[in-house]
Parts: structure tokens; C-alpha cells; sequence
């Protein structure tokens, strides 16, 4: 080993799923099988690429004031950033500066860990109960901070917002963040707290339900205060985090509540559909609230089942072959052609 190298932050990186560049059936990182709205190819179409010699906008002042008309708060409640890992990442470093070890769940978002490695925060996995249930109780303790996405992943559970509620009642002298990339497919959001509670930061991105994953927009809905704090992290690090595209993009996308939640009810329908044609076929689907479903089958081995699906069919899904989850697979919801290529496969499959 060189000198130089004790001095290096030495990190275990996140490992994204795979982004096959050849045509396949690409269900294995939860993005949209649809279109974003229409506004947003007329939003680049209209882009004058002159405009490009200049930054953009610091603040993506037009994109917060668009989040902050569409969910009632006001412009310094919205935080934005690229994508909602650049938004996660910046909580982490701004609000888990505790001894004491933050809490999240075992089965989780696996970024979460490396975060907490990269910037040295100490953290303490609560193991989700035998349903991969978040056990509530196991965060009324003291802590650093608390994050949980909700639904979770890669399980799809969603969690009461009375229990949520009641996590952050308990918490009241610590921040809790609710990781609310799949809420648009679940029921009630977190984003109905903000006001009761000082310690609450909700969590939201444009990938999933806004079909926008490659444009890379997340934010973070809060109290002024908690925003600010947010903000300074943000222009400490990197004052031009969203691009003019996003900033453009990202504002069509959130005029079109119509075509919004049109798409969300066509996801849930193939959702519902395939979790039962699943369970027709053995398989035990996880009551999944978000835009895929955790399947496990009594007869297969499911690392088996996914090499299977990429190397002969073409369709990629999840696996992690991590403790407690070495069974199961995540299959993201597509259209329903792509669901009728993964169960036509899947029938025939021994
Ligand atoms: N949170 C959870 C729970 C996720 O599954 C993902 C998607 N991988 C993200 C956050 C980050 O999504 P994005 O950065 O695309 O907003």
C-alpha cells in the first residue's frame, strides 16, 4: 500500500442495476414503461440551445415555485436536486451529524449504508419482521435520525400513516426522513405532516410515476428552517445542481396532473393483474403498494430464475442474493405487453 493511500476515503459504492444498451425487457430498476407528459417534449423541442453558454437558474427558482403551487406550500418549503439520491445524499450530510447511529430498516434502499459509510455517520439496521414488515416500535429508541422509504424497497409495503405518524411523534428531538419515491402508487403521503411536525423532511422524485428517471429530479418537501439548512449543505457542495433541461422539464411534468394520474392508474392495473397471475403461477408476491413486486416461489431458486430470464428471454429483473433476501427477485412493472413476455416465460419455466 502507498503512503498516500491511508489518507484516501476509501467507500464500498452503491451498484445501480444493470443498463442494458441492446433491446430488452427492462424490468430491474423500477423506471416508467411510459412516456413522461407531453409538456416535456415540447419543453426540449423549445430549447434554445444558445441559452445553453449560460448557468442555469441556482435555485430552479420556476421548478419550486411549480412543486410549491401543486402541493400548497410555500417556495421555501422545496428543496430541489438531481434526482432524489442527490437529494437523499444531501439530508444525509446535513442532517445526520449525531454520535449517536442513525436507523433504518435491514431490508431497505441499499444506498442508504453507503451513505452512512461515506460520511462516517453511524447507523443501526432494525430488522423488518418475518412479512418484511417495518417493526415501528424498534425506532421508538434513542437515535441519530431516522430514514425509511415509504413504500419500502425492495418489499413494496407500505406503512400506515398513522404508524408513520407515530415514528416521528416519538422523534421529536431528531430528523426523520420519509423517502417517498414510490408514495404516487400507495396511499396517503407523509407530505400531510409537514406542518405538524418540525422534525419531518419527505422525500419525492420525478423517476418513477413521472416517468422521468433520465432527466434526474428529486425533492425535499419541509419547514423553512430544515429547507435553509438543506440549501447551505447544497451551495456548499455545488451551487448549479439542476440543469436548464430539468429545470424546463421538470416544470411541464408537474402542469399535467391529469396525464400524471392517468399513468399511475394504468401501472397499478398491470400491478394487480400480475401479482395474481404470479400467485396463479406459484410464485408469492408481496403486497406490493409501489410500481413492482417482490416475488419469491416455493419451487425455484430464484438467482437460478433470474439468470434464466436474462440469458433466454431477454428480461431483466432484480436480484441481490443479500441475507434474508437470497429467494426473491424484484420485477418491476411494465406494460402489459411486457408482463404477458414475462408470465408467457414463466409458464412455460420449470
Ligand atoms: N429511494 C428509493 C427507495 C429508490 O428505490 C430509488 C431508486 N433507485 C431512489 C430513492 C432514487 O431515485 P432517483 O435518484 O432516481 O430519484
Amino acid at each position: 500500500m502507498k503512503a498516500f493511500e491511508k489518507n484516501i476515503r476509501k467507500v464500498e459504492p452503491y451498484v445501480p442495476g444493470e443498463q442494458p444498451q441492446q433491446t430488452v425487457i427492462k424490468l430491474n430498476t423500477n423506471e416508467n414503461p411510459y412516456p413522461p407528459a407531453p409538456g416535456v417534449a415540447r419543453a426540449l423541442k423549445a430549447m434554445d440551445p444558445n441559452r445553453l453558454r449560460l448557468y442555469p437558474d441556482p435555485t430552479a427558482g420556476e421548478l419550486v415555485k411549480t412543486l410549491a403551487d401543486y402541493y400548497g406550500v410555500s417556495e421555501d418549503q422545496v428543496f430541489v436536486g438531481v434526482g432524489s439520491d442527490d437529494v437523499l445524499a444531501m439530508c444525509f450530510l446535513t442532517f445526520f451529524c449525531s454520535e449517536k447511529p442513525i436507523l433504518f430498516p435491514d431490508i431497505t434502499y441499499s444506498f442508504y449504508k453507503v451513505w452512512a459509510n461515506l460520511y462516517r455517520i453511524p447507523y443501526e439496521c432494525c430488522p423488518v419482521d418475518e412479512h418484511f414488515r417495518i417493526v415501528k416500535e424498534d425506532y421508538f429508541r434513542e437515535n441519530g435520525g431516522i430514514i425509511f422509504p415509504n413504500p419500502n424497497a425492495p418489499t413494496g409495503l407500505y406503512l400506515e400513516l398513522s404508524e408513520v405518524e407515530e415514528i416521528i411523534a416519538r422523534n421529536q428531538d431528531v430528523i426523520v426522513i420519509i423517502d417517498e419515491a414510490y408514495i404516487d402508487f400507495a396511499g396517503r403521503s407523509a407530505l400531510d405532516l409537514i406542518e405538524k411536525y418540525e422534525n419531518l423532511i419527505v422525500v419525492q422524485t420525478f423517476s418513477k410515476a413521472r416517468s422521468m428517471a433520465g432527466m434526474r429530479i428529486g425533492y425535499a418537501i419541509s419547514n423553512p428552517l430544515l429547507i435553509r439548512y438543506l440549501n447551505d449543505a447544497k451551495y456548499s457542495f455545488n451551487s448549479y445542481t439542476m440543469s436548464q433541461a430539468a429545470i424546463a422539464c421538470g416544470v411541464e411534468a408537474v402542469k399535467d396532473k391529469e396525464y400524471f394520474e392517468e399513468g399511475i392508474r394504468k401501472i397499478i392495473k398491470t400491478r394487480e393483474r400480475a401479482k395474481k397471475e404470479l400467485e396463479q403461477l406459484g410464485f408469492v408476491c408481496l403486497d406490493s403498494q409501489a410500481n413492482f413486486i417482490f416475488v419469491t416461489h416455493p419451487e425455484y431458486d430464484m438467482k437460478v430464475l433470474y439468470e434464466t430470464l436474462k440469458s433466454k428471454a431477454g428480461i431483466y429483473v432484480r436480484y441481490w442474493g443479500s441475507e434474508r433476501i437470497e429467494q426473491y427477485i424484484r420485477i418491476t412493472v411494465g406494460t402489459e405487453e411486457e408482463m404477458d413476455a414475462l408470465l408467457g416465460f414463466l409458464e412455460g419455466y420449470k
